[in-house]
């Protein structure tokens, strides 16, 4: 693949660097050496009981029933519950963890730290949560709705409760793609407690719907050799939304 201007600024941005070999720019063009990175490797709680009631509801009914939603003890600590953002037709669904300091303060999804990058590397592929096509449009939620205290990680219970949520989001948007970043968006979707670095680089399904595995963002901060796999993972989905024929 070769990028672009905008794309080579947006992989500086996201801290990838790019590996142009000798052999790149020879007339016989060989393969591109990929970055050696590591992978995480977390383990999962089961999860528990899960409440019903939400699989019939339209938008509106959902965010109702979300912010006024007392099932765990999260709502306690909570500013305000964070639903999700983006074309509610959007293509691109992307599930991240829960609500930090910001995301509670604004309620919004991903307005910290780790939605700037995330915004980049969006960005990167011509995604946006703003304004633009639903080819072009991601909707973003979290498996959770409420800021875990001290943003430490939702337990099983709270996952539990929030499942449901979550589940029916999807189900309204009807993503052509989701990108299941981090552990909990994939223990809730995958109902899997493998390591990230096990499940990406392949195509799982969630209810019919193509799902990428990728590293979190807010990890992926924390390790950046890791970056370059996680842009791996978004070419993933694109080649996979780009492969499913137009309906
Ligand atoms: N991390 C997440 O998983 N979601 C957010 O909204 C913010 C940080």
């Amino acid at each position: 693949m070769s990028w672009t201007e905008r794309q080579q600024a947006m992989l500086q941005e996201m801290g990838i660097r790019l590996w142009v070999s000798r052999v790149e720019d020879a007339p016989d063009g060989a393969a591109v050496p990929q970055p050696q990175t590591q992978t995480q490797t977390p383990t999962a709680a089961p999860l528990g009981p899960r409440p019903g009631g939400v699989e019939a509801m339209d938008w509106p009914a959902l965010q109702e029933a979300v912010s006024g939603c007392t099932a765990c003890k999260l709502c306690k600590g909570r500013t305000q519950t964070v639903f999700g953002v983006g074309n509610p037709r959007a293509h691109w669904m992307i599930v991240g963890e829960a609500p930090g300091e910001q995301e509670d303060r604004q309620g919004e999804p991903f307005v910290g730290k780790s939605g700037q990058l995330l915004d980049n590397m969006l960005r990167a592929v011509a995604l946006t949560r703003g304004e633009a096509a639903p080819a072009q449009q991601v909707y973003i939620a979290n498996s959770v709705k409420c800021r875990p205290p001290g943003n430490r990680n939702p337990e099983p219970d709270e996952l539990a409760q929030c499942e449901p949520f979550l589940i029916r989001q999807i189900a309204l948007v009807q993503p052509k793609i989701i990108l299941a970043m981090g552990r909990f968006a994939v223990q809730s979707l995958l109902r899997s407690s493998e390591p990230i670095g096990k499940l990406r680089g392949r195509v799982h399904h969630y209810q019919g719907v193509p799902l990428i595995v990728t590293y979190h963002p807010a990890y992926l901060l924390r390790n950046l050799p890791d970056k370059a796999r996680a842009w791996d993972d978004l070419c993933l989905a694109l080649d996979t939304v780009n492969a499913v024929p137009a309906s």
